[in-house]
């Protein structure tokens, strides 16, 4: 059987001549957002951005940015606008930019989706975002999570549902109990997804309006995802 080689075959050198302009990928935790983006990454030799990951580098800096954030992140609440919005001005105007970006975790809220259409509108040569929301169902995320357990000995990792332990409650490797990290317990999970759904919901209605959003079914193989995400970022800019 002959197989197409998979978009994301990492023995390939990334696609230079194609160039995905800004995109953005939204999904509750869990959903292998991560995965996907580095895929893109290598795929198309483009940038991730996530805004909470230089966040957390201003604040380790000590940054005047990082100063009022390092406050506001503690509480989880969402940093100022105009200062995430400055953050971005100054990443996006890096050369690795050029032909396009990963968003990670940012549009997070109406202003900034505005912000960044705009900042975008007058830096000629830039396309529009993409939204791609990576769609799960809930029950299977819910048990991919809640039935996460871990060795502490030896870091090996179970799924009670999907891949338990040959006994119950202890490591195949060494015999140790299994432990539960404490953000897998159901209703952190609850209270994540529900704060995750309230903070994307005015961003995927401002794409939706737009007609630059796409969703993908996020239950299949990592390939599978990617193949799909590669397909619509090339038929939306198209269009
Ligand atoms: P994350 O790593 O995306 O979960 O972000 C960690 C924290 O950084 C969030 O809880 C917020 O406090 C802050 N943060 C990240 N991205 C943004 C954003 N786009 N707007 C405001 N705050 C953000
Ligand atoms: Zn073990």
């Amino acid at each position: 059987m002959s197989e197409r080689p998979s978009p994301t075959d990492t023995g390939r050198a990334a696609d230079t001549t194609f160039a995905p302009g800004p995109l953005l990928l939204l999904g509750p935790p869990g959903v292998g957002k991560g995965t996907q983006s580095k895929n893109i990454e290598r795929l198309w030799g483009i940038p991730q951005i996530s805004t909470g990951d230089l966040l957390r580098a201003n604040v380790v800096q000590g940054t005047s940015v990082g100063k009022v954030a390092k406050e506001v992140m503690s509480h989880g609440d969402l940093v100022p606008d105009a200062l995430v919005n400055e953050m971005v001005a100054q990443r996006l105007s890096q050369p690795d930019t050029a032909r396009g970006y990963i968003l990670d975790g940012f549009p997070r809220t109406f202003g900034q989706a505005e912000w960044l259409d705009g900042w975008l509108k007058s830096h000629a040569g830039s396309p529009p975002v993409i939204a791609i929301r990576i769609r799960v169902n809930y029950n299977q995320l819910l048990r991919r999570i809640t039935g996460r357990r871990s060795c502490p000995a030896c870091q090996a990792i179970y799924n009670v549902y999907l891949n338990p332990p040959e006994n119950e409650g202890v490591c195949n490797v060494d015999g140790v109990a299994l432990i539960q990290r404490a953000d897998d317990k159901e209703e952190v999970f609850t209270e994540r997804m529900r704060g995750y759904q309230a903070s994307t919901r005015p961003v995927i209605h401002h794409y939706k309006a737009l007609r630059r959003f796409a969703e993908v079914d996020g239950d299949r193989t990592i390939d599978k995802v990617s193949e799909e995400i590669v397909s619509t970022v090339k038929r939306l800019r198209k269009s």
